[in-house]
């Protein structure tokens, strides 16, 4: 027996218009469909007018339930996984059923759409080149001081997934470990209090005290870090004639070169004395 197809689809994550034809069609034709909560997803299904059977799975859902979808797929079931809202395992439930989906041979086939994250990172005005996506901070202390200080450590803009009522702690831990970076926060994606606060982490902490709805933190990336690789990547004469240029004087320079290439200072004098 041919073996049914396992549709990820995005959803919205406010504007019920920000769905696409081609998912509104899967929607419509798969045999079921498996979403994070029916009542929510039904919502979604009413305003576009259709009727289908839906089963839940959710975080909390067992293993023997993604045994039970995988057994549907292979009786030959086309079934699509959504979730609240955005793309299904983003954040979301969805992995543990792909993973095993895949095992088994069953083909799974994305069809795009929302991502709040995307969406938040594209209008933040920081750099989009490269990033680094951590979805919520983890709560055990230890974990959580560990991504802070990736986040403090990256080269790359960072993006944080926050309830509301834990904003200000985040942004506190954020100031403490990670510095008074500039940060934006993306509020309301798509719905009508839709909204973009930017500023130091400083700054938003005072903007933030009483903020509800749904939000993301972007973080700018490290740019001492980024100074530091591209002072590397240059000649020990090429960074003190860069420094020189710039107005210090030998021992400043000499100590800033040693602090940047994280070698010691005497080091550095040794060099440039036994050139003259
Ligand atoms: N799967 C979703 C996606 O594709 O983005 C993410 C789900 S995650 C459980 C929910 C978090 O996503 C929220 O706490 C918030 O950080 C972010 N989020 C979802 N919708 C949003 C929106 N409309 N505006 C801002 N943030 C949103």
């Amino acid at each position: 027996m041919e073996k049914g197809k396992l549709y990820i689809v995005a959803t919205p994550i406010g504007n019920l218009e920000d769905i696409t034809y081609r998912a509104i069609h899967i929607l419509e034709t798969v045999d079921m469909i498996v979403a994070e909560d029916t009542r929510h997803t039904l919502k979604l299904l009413n305003h576009y007018h259709i009727t289908k059977h839906m089963i839940s799975y959710h975080r909390h859902s067992d293993k023997t339930k993604v045994e039970e979808i995988i057994a549907k797929l292979k009786e030959g079931k086309h079934i699509a996984l959504v979730s609240d809202a955005g793309t299904p395992g983003i954040c979301d439930p969805g992995e543990e059923m792909i993973r095993r989906s895949i095992e088994e041979g069953i083909q799974v086939v994305p069809i795009p759409g929302a991502c709040a994250f995307v969406n938040a990172l594209v209008c933040s005005g920081l750099d989009t080149e490269t990033f680094l996506f951590l979805g919520f901070l983890p709560l055990n202390k230890k974990n959580r001081k560990q991504k802070l200080e990736q986040i403090q450590n990256s080269n790359h803009t960072t993006i944080l997934y926050e309830a509301p009522h834990k904003l200000q702690t985040t942004l506190k831990d954020l100031q403490t470990i990670v510095g008074n970076r500039s940060i934006v926060i993306a509020r309301e994606l798509t719905k009508i209090h839709e909204e973009f606060i930017r500023g130091s982490i400083e700054e938003i902490i005072e903007k933030t005290t009483n903020i509800k709805g749904e939000m993301i933190i972007i973080i700018e990336k490290n740019t001492e870090n980024e100074t530091q690789k591209n002072t590397q990547q240059i000649s020990l004469e090429e960074q003190y004639a860069y420094y020189e240029k710039q107005g210090l004087q030998k021992k400043e320079i000499i100590k800033t070169i040693a602090k940047e290439r994280n070698v010691p200072k005497n080091e550095i004098y040794m060099y440039f004395n036994s050139k003259g």
